[in-house]
């Protein structure tokens, strides 16, 4: 039977130490800041946002939140990502995805000093962490390689399968896994012997978007499955991408869904800010 990965349990000692880091950086008169900047009604990314200030709130950091009606205008997102941008007491900046039809992401992102991308999307932030000379690493990616080692897992040598190819979580996490001297394999939808490939993992991470994709027979014995999926199972319950009833006893180590991977994002999010605001003030990381 799997270890069950505890991700409230991680991500609550990184919240602790955020806590402890901005208190610090006060002592010297930094306090570290967030905008969090909202286009529309969607309710998940309402559920998003109201958890990350209140993460912000219980971690110390001062956080600003922008709700602008779907209506919004390109030009006027972008105007306020400008004042974002030039606005003292923010050192991090995060625009919610998705944003309403008709508003153009990818020029928002771009927008965005890449000092202050809490997020790490801005092409800048994605180049560095390609080189592997970062400040910050993208949340859930991040997030993810916290966990692993949370448990002592050495990831170098180990055979790294990701299903998932997207830009905000399977290309960042095969890269972090890489700069952890793992041997990656990413696979995505036109990937043959997906089976094969995932029974020869020792590390499997799925962000697929699909319930209960990866089944028991694709996972090695042994191995060390990470679910990055938040799904909806046929009952319209969360569930992830990973079969967890069949896995679990199967499996090494996993994670559940809900409280394995997803308190990371946002406890990364925060450590991100820190980051941000010790980058804008000359302060050592
Ligand atoms: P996405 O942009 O839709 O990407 C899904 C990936 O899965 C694509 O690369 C796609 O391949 C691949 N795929 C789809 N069907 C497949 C198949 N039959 N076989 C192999 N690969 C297949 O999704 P995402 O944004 O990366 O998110 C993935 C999941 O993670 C979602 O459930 C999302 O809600 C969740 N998520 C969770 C967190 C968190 O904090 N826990 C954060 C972000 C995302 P192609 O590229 O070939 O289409």
């Amino acid at each position: 039977m799997a270890k069950r990965i505890d991700g409230k349990a991680v991500a609550a000692s990184v919240r602790a130490q955020v806590a402890e880091e901005a208190a610090a950086l006060k002592e010297r008169g930094i306090c570290p800041g967030l905008a969090v900047v909202i286009v529309g009604d969607d309710p998940a990314s309402r559920t998003y946002v109201n958890n990350k200030k209140k993460a912000c709130a219980e971690t110390g950091i001062y956080s600003e939140e922008y709700a602008l009606p779907a209506s919004t205008t390109q030009e006027e997102l972008m105007a306020l990502v400008e004042k974002l941008n030039r606005k003292e007491e923010i050192h991090g900046i995060l625009v919610q995805s998705p944003l309403p039809k008709g508003l153009d992401e990818k020029a928002v992102i771009e927008a965005i000093n890449p000092a202050k991308d809490v997020d790490a999307f801005h092409p800048e932030n994605v180049g560095r962490i390609m080189i592997g000379n970062f400040h910050f690493l993208p949340c859930t990616p991040a997030g993810v390689i916290e966990l692993i080692r949370s448990q002592g897992i050495e990831i170098a040598g180990k055979n790294c399968v990701v299903v998932g190819r997207s830009n905000i979580v399977g290309k960042p996490m095969a890269m972090l896994l890489l700069h952890n001297n793992g041997t990656v394999t990413i696979c995505h939808s036109r990937t043959r012997n997906l089976k094969e490939i995932c029974a020869s993992a020792d590390i499997l991470v799925a962000a697929v978007g699909k319930p209960k994709f990866i089944t028991e027979d694709m996972v090695k014995p042994g191995a060390v499955v990470i679910d990055v999926g938040m799904d909806r199972d046929e009952n319209g319950k969360l569930c992830g991408d990973v079969d967890f009833a069949h896995v679990e006893p199967k499996a090494g180590y996993i994670t559940p869904v809900p409280g394995g991977v997803g308190p990371m994002t946002i406890a990364m999010l925060l450590k991100n800010t820190i980051t941000a605001a010790k980058l804008q003030n000359g302060a050592e990381l």
